[in-house]
């Protein structure tokens, strides 16, 4: 995940994990949402991939992440396609114009993107959204690269937070998106949003190794 070939490469695993998991993300937004997650991300990274396919390949790791972020706000729709595609702009400007990133680029593009994240939608750490995933990830990794990790090791230390950070979402009562209209009825499920965050971290913790 570090050339601009790599960042593409991975973004396309990250699509096929989206496609894989299409239905159970579905299933989950149903529970506490309106049921479209699973399909409204699935078709963004499909439409990203597909600009991938006719394109030429951006000519930097950040334009690669520039042209995922525009795809993704102007295919996903609903909250989570603004917030992804902002997360992403955000990530594409932390890393600047080098040519390789690195583990302390990568974490720092983690870092900006839940700074965009929480810039648009204004979620806290509990309030069962993709912050509940995505602040421990940003947490691992800015430690696991300060200590001299690699890229692999960052992205895997992320994902595994994420996982967690997903799992923790079960018991809370959704204070913001569209679950929030639940009230204490959104408890016992794991938030999508969380979910796909977790999903997406993995795949690309899996192309970085
Ligand atoms: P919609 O609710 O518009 O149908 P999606 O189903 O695509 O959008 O995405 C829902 C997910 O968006 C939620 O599971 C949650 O993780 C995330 N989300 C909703 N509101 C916010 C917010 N204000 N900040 C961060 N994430 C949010
Ligand atoms: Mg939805
Ligand atoms: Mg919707």
């Amino acid at each position: 995940v570090c050339t601009a070939e790599s960042v593409a490469a991975a973004l396309r695993s990250v699509a096929a994990v989206v496609a894989a998991h299409r239905d159970e993300l579905v299933r989950l937004d149903r529970e506490i949402g309106d049921g479209d997650h699973g399909e409204n991300l699935r078709r963004g990274f499909d439409a990203l991939v597909s600009r991938l396919d006719d394109g030429a390949l951006p000519a930097s790791p950040s334009a690669v992440l520039r042209l995922a972020a525009t795809t993704l706000i102007s295919t996903v729709g609903g909250t989570a396609g603004p917030l992804y595609g902002t997360a992403l702009l955000r990530a594409s400007t932390a890393v600047g114009d080098v040519a390789v990133l690195g583990a302390a680029e990568v974490a720092a593009a983690l870092g900006s993107a839940l700074e965009g994240v929480v810039a648009r939608g204004k979620a806290e750490v509990g309030d069962k959204t993709m912050v509940d995933a995505l602040t421990p990830a940003v947490a691992a990794a800015s430690s696991v690269a300060a200590t001299g990790g690699g890229v692999a090791e960052v992205l895997e230390a992320a994902a595994g937070a994420a996982d967690q950070g997903a799992g923790s979402t079960v018991p809370l009562v959704a204070r913001k998106g569209r679950a929030s209209y639940l009230g204490e009825r959104s408890a016992g499920h794991v938030d999508p949003g969380a979910r796909s965050t977790a999903l997406i971290l993995r795949a690309l913790a899996e192309a970085a190794r």
